[in-house]
């Protein structure tokens, strides 16, 4: 008699980045590996720099999970429940595998994985690398190398870890791929082309508002290997932060296009009072200054921010 299998479906956040579809992948075919069935699953359509890693190492895109109803649900990349599938509550959790920060209660024990590290890739990555019994492919080790640099933004971006880089030397090394920089720069390009974008999609496309008592602010980011396209639309840029921040009334409301090759951000903004000069210790000029060595609003450009806007 075969040994009873059970089935997964593994999938990343809603709006998937390369990670979550990265290391669902791999960690689907690590548990199929394992005697399991799992299917590796996304809630969205993929971006361009994912398309570009999946034809690279011959993967195909996930499938999309219309209802995670009834299914055994394993979370990765994610742990909020706005950021899973809607009807995450009629499902069974049954994993996460996580490196933001906790936001999650459940009702009852599951396998629960958050380490603070680059990208959850590296999380999988190293299932694989102590793990004898299951070959770490060449496709796979390109996959989770990708995704790696992508979500450290090429381990410039400061939530990286020694761990990340040591981990991606050795799939690089896996995936036979000698120059991991250069790979990591292809990878960004494919995402960081403003052409064809519409303004207020360059804006809100990777978006986030934060509230402080009865006061909202807004943060955009782009990643950009230069500045020339943003400095070419900056007019046009400015127009559209002011139109947006009346509309939802922002107090302040801010865009960053970070030079990744740089490693710096030009900061566009439009606000009620002098609040980027009074957090920034910098003179703006026309709305507009450039942050040398600032490239994460996580960590670099909201932390300041709290504390003016909580004074
Ligand atoms: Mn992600
Ligand atoms: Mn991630």
């Amino acid at each position: 008699m075969q040994k009873p299998t059970k089935e997964f479906c593994v999938v990343g956040h809603k709006k998937p980045d390369s990670d979550s579809i990265c290391s669902a992948i791999a960690y689907t075919y690590y548990l199929n590996k394992k005697g399991n069935k799992a299917t590796a699953c996304r809630t969205g359509e993929i971006n361009k720099e994912t398309e570009f890693i999946l034809d690279r190492f011959n993967f195909e895109k996930p499938e999309l999970l219309k209802s995670a109803k009834g299914k055994n649900l394993i979370l990765v990349d994610h742990n909020e429940k706005k950021q899973a599938p809607d009807d995450v509550d009629q499902a069974t959790l049954v994993q996460i595998i996580d490196h933001h920060k906790v936001n999650f209660s459940h009702d009852k024990p599951i396998s629960f994985y958050i380490e603070p590290i680059g990208a959850t890739s590296s999380i999988v990555a190293k299932q694989f690398l102590k793990d004898p019994k299951v070959e770490l492919t060449k496709e796979i080790a390109g996959l989770l190398l990708s995704a790696i640099l992508s979500d450290t933004v090429i381990f410039r971006s400061p939530t990286t870890t020694r761990e990340d880089i040591i981990i991606a030397k050795t799939l690089a090394q896996e995936a036979d791929i000698e120059k991991i920089e250069d790979f990591g720069i292809e990878i960004k390009k494919k995402k960081s082309s403003l052409k064809g974008l519409k303004i207020k999609d360059i804006i809100l496309g990777d978006f986030k508002e934060y509230d402080f008592d009865k006061k909202t602010i807004g943060c955009g980011q782009v990643e950009v290997v230069d500045l020339k396209e943003v400095n070419e639309k900056e007019e046009g840029i400015k127009k559209e932060l002011e139109k947006i921040a009346k509309k939802r009334d922002y107090e302040l409301l801010v865009f960053l296009a970070t030079d990744i090759i740089k490693k710096g951000s030009k900061v566009l903004f439009w606000e009620k009072d002098n609040y980027m000069e009074k957090t920034f210790s910098k003179k703006p000029k026309d709305n507009s200054f450039y942050l040398e060595g600032v490239m994460s609003r996580k960590k670099q450009i909201i932390p300041p921010l709290t504390k003016t806007f909580k004074e």
